[in-house]
């Protein structure tokens, strides 16, 4: 089976979900010898083509020596005119904001079956079938594609990295590529990318530490950013959190909110209303500090801490500030 993966890059550094991405290829393609062709769209240079090469990427196409067209359809355009010209009849988008953008257009345009919350490798091949999470993570379904093709997005934190190393061929593509349609839209013109406070992106962190109206207070967020530091994640909210601007960024987690798979979610001083939990779901472990024993978060806990915040996060953060001085982990 031939295989196209979409991997943005961050400053020619390849990001975790985009290693999970490619491991679920090579994975893939072992089953029939098949090959995995990277389309790779930001900075790129030698390291990026070796850690590419190091999780099994045959063949890296570098998009416009690097920089990718903006606008979605445009970039679409490529991506679906790499998967024609490379034969790749699956075709691979992380859970990204950009990958959950592109992948539906690049399935329209080859006319391909499109399925998103992929969390697992195909059961069968011919026919084509593969789970994937729906309900916001509370159920799952099998899907079957009958088309030729195949688009699919695999969701952040479900396919471990695992290194299947190869040499690739690099092929750059033509900064100018002949696009049909001049009345494309002229896209958004990407000035900068500013990752927030050098925190880990919520979407892919392993770990994430949630504030919700029990904090009672803006200063309390303190103790969501200082535990997040400490174990390396990401920070997120309830909506309330976000209404009161306690939250200084991304957004809140949930049903109107982001949709997160993370290996750890910490909810501190949240209910867990069903909006929320929607959000959250797909966690593959649960922490709760709230102070009501009858909180329902506590049913989709794995772990629950009654007590009030303002007791409960200095002690826990002393804690593990020490166990940390001594031992060393990685939760992401
Ligand atoms: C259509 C719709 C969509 C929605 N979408 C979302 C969404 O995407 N995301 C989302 O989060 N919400 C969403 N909501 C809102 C949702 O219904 C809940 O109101 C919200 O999730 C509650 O947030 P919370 O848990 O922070 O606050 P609360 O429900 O007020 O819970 C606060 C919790 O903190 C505990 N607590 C209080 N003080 C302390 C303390 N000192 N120490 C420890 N614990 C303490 C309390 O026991 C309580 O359990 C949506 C609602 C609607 C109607």
């Amino acid at each position: 089976m031939r295989i196209l993966t979409y991997i943005e890059t961050e400053n020619g550094k390849v990001r975790r979900s985009g290693l999970e991405l490619l491991s679920y290829a090579t994975a893939l393609a072992a089953r029939s010898e098949g090959e995995v062709t990277v389309f790779a769209c930001g900075g790129f240079d030698n390291d990026t083509a070796a850690c590419m090469g190091k999780y099994g990427a045959n063949r890296i196409l570098v998009a416009g020596s690097g920089t990718c067209p903006s606008g979605i359809t445009a970039r679409a355009f490529d991506i679906a005119n790499a998967a024609d010209q490379t034969g790749s009849e699956t075709i691979l988008f992380t859970g990204s904001l950009n990958g959950r953008a592109l992948a539906p257009v690049v399935a329209a345009k080859m006319r391909a079956g499109y399925v998103s919350g992929v969390y697992s490798l195909p059961e069968t091949t011919d026919p084509f079938t593969v789970r994937k999470k729906i309900f916001s993570g509370k159920a799952v379904t099998t899907v079957k594609i009958n088309t030729p093709s195949r688009v699919m997005v695999l969701l952040p934190n479900t396919f471990a990295p695992a290194e299947s190393p190869v040499n690739p061929e690099i092929i750059h593509l033509p900064d100018k590529i002949d696009r049909p349609g001049k009345s494309l839209p002229k896209g958004i013109r990407i000035i900068d990318h500013i990752k927030p406070d050098g925190q880990t992106r919520l979407a892919e962190a392993g770990v994430v530490v949630s504030g919700g109206r029990g904090l009672s207070r803006k200063e309390n967020w303190k103790y969501v950013e200082e535990l997040a530091g400490l174990l390396g994640g990401a920070t997120a909210c309830s909506r309330p959190a976000w209404d009161e601007g306690w939250c200084p960024h991304d957004g809140w987690v949930g049903q109107t909110g982001k949709v997160i798979s993370p290996n750890i979610y910490l909810a501190l001083g949240i209910s867990g209303a069903v909006q929320h939990l929607a959000g959250v779901n797909s966690s593959k472990m649960i922490v709760a500090v709230n102070k009501d024993p009858e909180a329902p978060i506590f049913k989709s806990a794995d772990y629950g801490i009654v007590g009030d915040i303002q007791e409960v996060m200095p002690r826990l953060i002393e804690v593990l500030k020490k166990y940390l001085a001594a031992n060393r982990f990685d939760l992401t």
